[in-house]
């Protein structure tokens, strides 16, 4: 008899469910072995670059299989939509570190203290004063990245390359804040590495250890550049829906 005696299509549905299960767990074992082979290929140190599992528009199912292969850092967009899914996850998972990905607006500075470890998209002054207003409320300080808009696209948010020093010096010294160091999303028509290189030399000026650079078509190159922190999201979890604009 087919199956054991099971419904035949009942069978099939768990079938295609494992495999995709399957899938994150293996994806990530792939992409966890290619950033060793980078670290390796340009005398890194291993362990030196950290993955971020890119798990915005993905469900808590979907995610599960990461964190249930053990991943622990994770990459959202929005801070709606990830405090709909990730404070149920963080009881069933110890350990989760998340990070702010996509643009933090002033009224929701608050909520995202509560959420996320980090946020990489420091971008405007407003914003800086916004932080450190709530952390000297009591809020917890997240790790800060500032992101740099380093194509000077003027869709994209960041601030410009020749401002970042001075942006940097106002954030440390105005606003008292620490600087962890930079993040960048070069335009998706021009080869990345130029603007990896100009992000890694803005952060040794200003004397800034982290640098978030590196997605899944070209995470391999921002190792190359310096990276301590690649982005990865389709590769890991497959393909989103269309792209949603956003600032
Ligand atoms: C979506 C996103 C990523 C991940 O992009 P993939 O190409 O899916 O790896 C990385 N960084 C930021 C800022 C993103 O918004």
């Amino acid at each position: 008899m087919p199956f054991g005696g099971m419904d035949p299509e009942r069978h099939v549905g768990m079938e295609s469910k494992m495999t995709e299960l399957m899938d994150v767990a293996a994806n990530l074992a792939d992409i966890r072995a290619a950033i060793a082979r980078s670290e390796a290929d340009y005398a890194r140190p291993a362990g030196s670059v950290m993955l971020v599992a890119v798990s915005k528009t993905k469900s808590a199912e979907e995610i599960a299989p990461a964190l249930e292969a053990g991943q622990r850092v994770f990459g959202e967009n929005r801070v709606q939509e990830a405090q709909g899914k990730w404070p149920a996850l963080r009881e069933r998972f110890d350990g989760v570190e998340l990070h702010l990905i996509g643009p933090l607006q002033t009224n929701k500075v608050r909520d995202a203290l509560k959420l996320f470890d980090v946020i990489e998209t420091l971008d405007r002054e407003s914003l800086a004063a916004a932080l450190s207003s709530e952390i000297s409320k009591g809020a917890r300080a997240p790790r800060l990245l500032v992101q740099v808009n380093t194509g000077a696209e003027p869709q994209k948010a960041g601030i410009l390359p020749e401002e970042a020093d001075a942006f940097i010096a106002r954030c440390r010294e105005v606003h008292g804040l620490t600087i962890d160091g930079l993040m960048c999303i070069p335009p998706v028509e021009e080869p990345p590495s130029a603007h990896f290189a100009l992000l890694g030399v803005i952060a040794r000026r200003n004397g800034l250890a982290t640098l978030s650079m590196g997605m899944s078509a070209d995470y391999d190159a921002a190792i190359q550049l310096g990276a301590t922190h690649v982005r990865v999201g389709s590769a890991i979890f497959g393909a989103r829906p269309p792209h949603r604009a956003h600032g």
